[in-house]
């Protein structure tokens, strides 16, 4: 099955990053294997997959440690300050950064880690009120804000889009983001190195390609459903 799901994937990607002129290689796949047994991220491994998002930390603090370490893990869910200091060494990305305390404690944990980490600021662009993340409008002075931050590298943006029946309907949401990286990667804020747009899920990233996404976050379209009674 997971082979099948991978395939017709790619396939996805590859059709709709034509429809929009696009190169393939401009957008990344993270296969989100949140709740899935490690068994299962082995297969997709064994498959080729080296790009997995999780979104609980004890999660990805018992994978780290079980599979081969040249994976790249994205931390793809809300991080609670507190916790910051278990992953900050082991993610590759963290795509939920969406207030200034997170950021600051990321800053200090790196520092003590000597490392600098990449982190996209999270972006309710619906203003849903059950989601996290920062509302549009304060995206520009966050990002200014952070940029003296010395161990924090923001990379760009990510939204989780509502969940709707047909993916068009999130079409705006999508362009509406991709104006606002570009817009950022315009001011330059943080040294040029604004090149990630996270956005697109099982539901609608065909449409978050076509609207300018660099990355896609893919859980039940590769590993199937989620069971969250286990
Ligand atoms: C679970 C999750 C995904 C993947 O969702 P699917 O609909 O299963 O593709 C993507 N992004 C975030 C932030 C998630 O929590």
């Amino acid at each position: 099955m997971l082979r099948e799901n991978l395939q017709e994937t790619e396939e996805r990607i590859a059709a709709a990053c034509s429809r929009a002129g696009r190169d393939r290689s401009e957008v990344t796949l993270v296969s989100v294997s949140k709740t899935k047994p490690v068994q299962m991220l082995r297969e997709a491994y064994e498959l080729g997959v080296r790009v997995f998002g999780e979104n609980k930390v004890q999660e990805i603090r018992d994978k780290y440690e079980l599979l081969p370490k040249d994976i790249e893990w994205h931390m793809i869910g809300h991080l609670q300050t507190n916790k910051v200091k278990y992953i900050v060494d082991k993610v590759k990305l963290i795509h939920s950064v969406d207030s200034l305390k997170l950021a600051e404690v990321i800053e200090k944990e790196a520092a003590k880690h000597d490392c600098i980490v990449d982190i996209l600021l999270e972006v309710n662009v619906a203003e849903e009120t059950s989601k996290f993340g920062l509302k549009t409008v304060e995206v520009i002075p966050f990002a200014k804000k952070i940029a003296q931050f010395s161990h924090i590298n923001m990379r760009g943006l990510m939204t989780i889009a509502p969940f709707v029946d047909d993916p068009e309907k999130n079409r705006t949401i999508f362009r509406d983001l991709h104006k606002l990286y570009v817009d950022i990667k315009k001011k330059n804020i943080d040294n040029g190195t604004v090149s990630i747009l996270s956005m697109g899920m099982t539901n609608d990233y065909e449409v978050a390609i076509e609207e300018g996404a660099t990355m896609v976050r893919i859980g039940t379209g590769i590993f199937g459903a989620r069971d969250y009674n286990i």
